[in-house]
């Protein structure tokens, strides 16, 4: 059989590893217009959802203390030593979304000519999550200047009640320009899962810390999100940012969305985390140079695709706060800041642009 030719509007894709659902394959194998257009917009938007939650808890959500109380040094050397048996089995966690890209969905969208958000000129958001008073520290002394010299304003996620914000540090970053969001509840990764009475209370707890430093945007800990969770956002907040484009083996194999475009659930936008994150490239043994290369390779072929750019990076020392993961990261942001193809953005700017467009 001939190669399935693609359709100009797929010129992007070249190249790109493909998971897509039966009929739409079909259709990239037979000229002409599909017979069922409805069936297979459906398919395609189908697709992006269909490993976009975690359903099943990981064990870290029940155990009965706060995994968190494992000293971070202990997780790290555990960690350490299941990354690289993990980076072996790429297979078994990496089936759907693959990593690290896999924009599938994308590719089934516009196959099935499916109108969703594409930029011209990329979006690129630099966020952080920011899981203990030394993330935040590090934020304001190692991250952002490195950010504000490339001429970039990030986005920092806190964690709202498991140890005490420095005020004094968070009126800092607002006043630098930069957003902040909110990171859960106390990183127990238990709030996916609650019962819907303790996962609203724990969101509105969470919600005050929000409304007292101008938050619109959450980020689930761990990634941990569930259809339910998505739900009880919508009234609280105005985007979500927890869905992987390909989360790879974290936090639960073969998760994300296959998408790196910016879509709705209800009122709520969801701007999808695209590039690989620092924990799980760490995890998997990637040296800070690989790291660094790979970033690079995944923006360029997301700015190809019409997608937005969207980056997490951990500022503790044991993730990206350290002398080499800096030099990447700044690496990166001034390769970013002197191509035209690419714009930062922090995710409230983009927001703005969305709700313009599509209100
Ligand atoms: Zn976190």
């Amino acid at each position: 059989m001939a190669e399935p030719v693609l359709p100009a509007r797929l010129a992007w894709a070249e190249g790109l590893p493909l998971n897509l659902p039966a009929p739409l394959l079909r259709l990239l194998e037979s000229p002409g217009l599909p017979d069922d257009e409805i069936g297979l917009r459906d398919a395609a938007m189908a697709l992006r959802i269909s490993a976009a939650f975690t359903n099943t808890p990981p064990a870290s959500s029940r155990l009965p203390v706060s995994y968190q109380a494992v000293p971070g040094k202990l997780r790290r050397i555990v960690a350490n030593a299941m990354g690289r048996a993990y980076r072996c089995r790429q297979s078994a966690w990496a089936r759907f979304p693959g990593w690290p890209l896999d924009l599938s969905a994308d590719i089934a969208a516009d196959l099935a000519g499916v109108r969703t958000t594409t930029f011209a000129r990329t979006p690129v958001l630099v966020t952080h999550d920011i899981d203990s008073p030394e993330g935040l520290r590090n934020l304001r002394d190692m991250f952002l200047p490195l950010e504000e010299a490339a001429g970039a304003r990030s986005a920092a996620y806190i964690v709202p009640c498991a140890w005490d914000v420095d005020e004094g540090l968070t009126r800092e970053v607002l006043a630098r320009g930069h957003e902040i969001g909110v990171h859960g509840y106390d990183h127990a990764n238990r709030t996916a899962f609650a019962p819907p009475d303790e996962r609203r209370n724990r969101l509105k707890a969470g919600h005050q810390f929000a409304r007292a430093h101008g938050a619109v945007g959450y980020r689930a800990p761990s990634l941990l999100r569930t259809a339910a969770l998505i739900e009880d956002l919508q009234s609280l907040y105005r985007y979500d940012s927890s869905i992987p484009t390909s989360g790879g083996a974290f936090p639960t194999p073969n998760n994300g969305c296959a998408s790196a475009r910016p879509w709705r659930f209800g009122r709520l936008w969801e701007l999808p985390l695209t590039m690989p994150r620092d924990g799980s490239l760490r995890f998997l043994g990637y040296s800070p140079a690989e790291i660094g290369a790979l970033w690079r390779d995944v923006a360029a072929r997301i700015a190809r695709s019409g997608g937005l750019v969207c980056l997490l990076t951990h500022c503790e020392a044991g993730f990206s706060g350290n002398s080499k993961m800096l030099a990447q990261y700044k690496s990166l942001l001034e390769w970013i800041a002197g191509e035209s193809q690419y714009e930062y953005l922090r995710p409230l700017g983009l927001l703005d642009r969305l709700d313009a467009v599509d209100s």
